[in-house]
């Protein structure tokens, strides 16, 4: 009996890449990984290894869930290193779960290798910190997919001290705007859209949860943060409070050599 290792791949740019996720890589026996998952990471694989593509184009499956679950465990059976790569981080909005439950129920070890989840990729594409503590006091990690197990967008009631990124904003913004206004965000909280995060065609959005409405719709795979952090303002503002306060130092720095020398 192999392992399978449930490894993120980051939002794209293989340096962001754990080491162990690019050893397990280049270990491999069996990949099998999402469309989801960029060439970089990709041409990182051994050359020994069966690649299996069990991702989803153009909203049709190629493969459904269940068939990746059996030849998950198929595959641990004659394998040593099974990998079943996913974008960003393996447990977040990537079925991770069902994959887990099929994998303790045929009694195959397992593992889980963290990535970098798209949001964080995001959140350094733009700049700002989610949790900058003038601005938030927590960040909500959630998607806008309306798909049969999503009915419920838990939302609640968004408070004015919360980030919330959205994964999966899909084509109409204006339909995550009016779910915003529901939720309690104000129309002018900032926000960004953040496409391709990492990747070389990288490109952002800074607008207000009220210009979501005519908002352009960015290339996928796009991630939307939603929150007073993520402010261009907030942000320039910020870098230049840092740079005044460097320029101070120096200054000071100055001052204090000078004053030595005399
Ligand atoms: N497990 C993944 C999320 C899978 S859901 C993770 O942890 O990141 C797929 C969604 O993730 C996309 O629709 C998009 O909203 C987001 N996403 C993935 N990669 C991204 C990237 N490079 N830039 C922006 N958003 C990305």
């Amino acid at each position: 009996m192999g392992k399978v290792y449930l490894v993120g791949a980051g939002p794209g740019d293989p340096e962001l890449l754990t080491l162990k996720a690019a050893r397990l890589l280049v270990e491999a026996d069996v990949v099998l990984h999402d469309s989801l998952v960029g060439p970089g990471v990709l041409a990182l694989i051994g050359k020994q290894a069966n690649v299996v593509d069990v991702g989803k184009r153009c909203g049709t499956k190629l493969l459904t869930q269940d068939e990746i679950n059996a030849l998950l465990i198929a595959y641990a059976e004659k394998a040593q290193v099974v990998v079943r790569l996913k974008g960003g981080d393996p447990t977040l909005f990537g079925r991770a779960g069902e994959e887990i439950a099929a994998l303790r129920e045929a009694g195959v070890a397992y593992e889980i290798v963290p990535g970098i989840t798209a949001a964080l990729g995001s959140a350094a594409a733009a700049g700002i910190s989610l949790t900058d503590r003038h601005f938030a006091s927590q960040v909500l990690f959630t998607t806008f997919s309306r798909k049969a197990e999503n009915h419920g967008l838990d939302w609640g009631v968004i408070g004015g001290k919360t980030t919330v990124a959205i994964y999966m904003p899909g084509a109409d913004y204006g339909e995550v705007a009016a779910r915003l206004l529901d939720a309690g965000v104000s129309a002018d909280t900032p926000c960004v859209i953040v496409s391709q995060a990492s990747g070389a065609e990288q490109k952002l959005r800074w607008l207000d949860v009220e210009a979501l409405y005519d908002a352009e719709r960015l290339p996928a795979p796009a991630l939307l943060i939603v929150g007073k952090v993520a402010s261009r303002a907030a942000c320039e503002a910020d870098a230049g409070l840092v740079l005044d306060i460097l320029a101070k130092a120096r200054a000071f720095e100055a001052e204090l050599n000078s004053w030595s020398r005399n």
